[in-house]
């Protein structure tokens, strides 16, 4: 017997709802033999909550995986470029470092060279920052930008990129495309879920114009509100507001100022923090923040005194819990996107893990039986995922020494999960990192964080010992000038933008 799923059923068409259904689409709508109806439903009514504008470098993976066109891409969600993250006040007030979608350079004997970089610095006084070997931290700072050479990398090379977007056009842009491979969309308010009386999978959801339909598979993408996951299916929360204070945000978007950066600010406020997210027609902005520690009017003037340019709307408001979906895969019905869960947006992790989710949907795609084992590997994947996004999000406060504020002291003083207390101690201690998810935040990431945030580890890899002085000295003057110099012949991010753009 056919037992091959042959209806998805999508709910919602925020940014969740469209990344699902383009690849969907793409690899299963329009199959000569074995066709899959690829639908999803969602309410203009309700909204999407829109706000997901800055991205990971694995975006580039999943545009290429669906053969967008590059250019197409950056000139229909008015896109430009992402060398990473600065992070101004965070250590302490007046602290600022980069956190860059790269490494400090190549490895020397196979070594880390941060490794390198801390012996150096314990000999001689006035070693520079890490970060001037940071090519991506360097172009950032004179606001260049070119594509790092991916088929024969130099020394320079050693970076990576991702993309600040209009999330409305974003999802606009899936849209076309998975209506093109083969999707269908209906509009209409979900008001009511049937579920079969014995094995409790979905079976339809019904609209309030009286439409029902039929599914096979669902995929929750409704938002916070978690319809079929939690509405329905009960999966449970895991709230982790006690290491993840901030529970609101404002958001508002303002006019463009003529040096388009390209890089996230986040800078840290009494109460969290506000992001900066160029675009090529304005400029994203918010607030997050905790209402515990800070009233909503006071967090909507420290957003509004921050812009620099013109308000183009009034502030929008929204609140969340950070945590995760203790299932996001319950019986026929996997959720992807907000659904599944929420860790802060300040490392623009969101996207990538709806990225992650749809791609572990299609590595184990079931069958109409969908074997609980097929939902236990999802949720193991995920549930580490979201853990290891927690863990390095938390990192950022834990490790702060500002104590102006309630806020800062609540950050200083909390609880952290174990597994994070051991990759600070062991980086504090001896300059290694402990990667848990080898999906995640890599090795240059942790060191940015923590260096950036003032741990200086208090010793290095022994093995660094081994290469003569001179030829690490060597190393170091050589891999700076060369930087220097490939950032004063690259473009400035507008200049290549527009290029781009047309
Ligand atoms: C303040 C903030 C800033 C963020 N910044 C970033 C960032 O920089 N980078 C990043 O990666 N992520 C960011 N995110 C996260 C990102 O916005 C989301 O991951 C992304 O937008 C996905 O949202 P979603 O599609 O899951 O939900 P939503 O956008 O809420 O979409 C829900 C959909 O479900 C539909 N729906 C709900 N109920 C029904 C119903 N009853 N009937 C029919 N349809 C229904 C709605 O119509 C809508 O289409 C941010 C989030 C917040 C809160």
């Amino acid at each position: 017997m056919d037992k091959s799923i042959r209806k998805i059923v999508i709910v919602g068409g925020g940014t969740a709802g469209w990344m699902t259904a383009a690849p969907l689409a793409q690899r299963l709508a329009q199959h000569p033999t074995h066709p899959c109806e690829v639908i999803l439903v969602e309410s203009p009514e309700i909204g999407t909550i829109g706000v997901g504008e800055a991205t990971l470098p694995t975006i580039r993976f999943y545009n290429g995986a669906l053969g967008l066109d590059g250019a197409d891409f950056i000139r229909k969600t008015k896109a430009t470029f992402k060398l990473g993250i600065e992070f101004k006040d965070w250590g302490h007030v007046g602290n600022r470092f980069f956190h860059a979608f790269g490494d400090f350079g190549p490895p020397l004997a196979a070594t880390a060279p941060h490794m390198h970089w801390l012996r150096m610095a314990q000999q001689f006084e006035r070693m520079p920052d890490l970060e001037n070997w940071s090519m991506p931290s360097v172009m950032a700072r004179h606001g260049k930008f070119v594509p790092p050479n991916e088929e024969t990398p130099g020394m320079t090379d050693a970076y990576s990129y991702g993309f600040h977007f209009d999330a409305g056009l974003y999802a606009n842009y899936l849209r076309e495309y998975a209506v093109k491979h083969g999707a269908r969309r209906i509009e209409g308010m979900i008001v009511d879920v049937e579920q079969h009386p014995e094995s409790g999978f979905v079976t339809a959801v019904k609209l309030r114009d009286g439409r029902r339909i039929e599914g096979d598979l669902f995929v929750d993408c409704s938002g916070f509100r978690g319809l079929l996951i939690e509405g329905t299916l009960q999966a449970g929360y895991e709230d982790w507001s006690a290491y993840l204070p901030c529970n609101s945000a404002l958001a508002v978007p303002c006019a463009s100022v003529p040096e388009l950066t390209p890089y996230t600010r986040s800078t840290a406020k009494e109460a969290g923090w506000t992001w900066r997210i160029p675009l090529q027609h304005r400029t994203g902005n918010g607030h997050v923040y905790s209402n515990g520690f800070t009233s909503d009017e006071q967090a909507r003037r420290v957003l509004l005194d921050g812009l620099d340019g013109a308000a183009l709307d009034e502030p929008r408001q929204l609140r969340f819990v950070t945590g995760r979906r203790r299932k996001s895969w319950v019986k026929n019905v996997v959720a992807v996107g907000l659904s599944a869960g929420f860790v802060e947006p300040l490392e623009s992790t969101s996207i990538n893990l709806i990225e992650t989710a749809v791609g572990k949907l299609l590595e184990l795609f079931p069958d109409r039986d969908c074997r609980p084992e097929l939902a236990d590997e999802f949720n193991r994947i995920m549930g580490s995922r979201y853990e290891s996004v927690r863990d390095f999000i938390v990192l950022h406060y834990k490790l702060t020494e500002r104590d102006d504020s309630e806020f800062w002291r609540y950050c200083r003083n909390m609880a952290i999960p174990d597994s994070l207390r051991h990759q600070i101690e062991l980086f504090r201690e001896t300059g290694r990192v402990a990667i848990l998810d080898r999906a995640g935040f890599a090795e240059p990431s942790y060191v940015a964080m923590m260096m950036g945030l003032g741990v200086t580890p208090k010793r290095y890899d022994p093995l660094a010992d081994r290469v003569d002085i001179r030829v690490v000295h060597g190393h170091f003057a050589e891999l700076r000038d060369m930087i220097a110099q490939a950032v004063t012949r690259m473009p400035g991010h507008g200049a290549y933008v527009a290029g781009v753009a047309g």
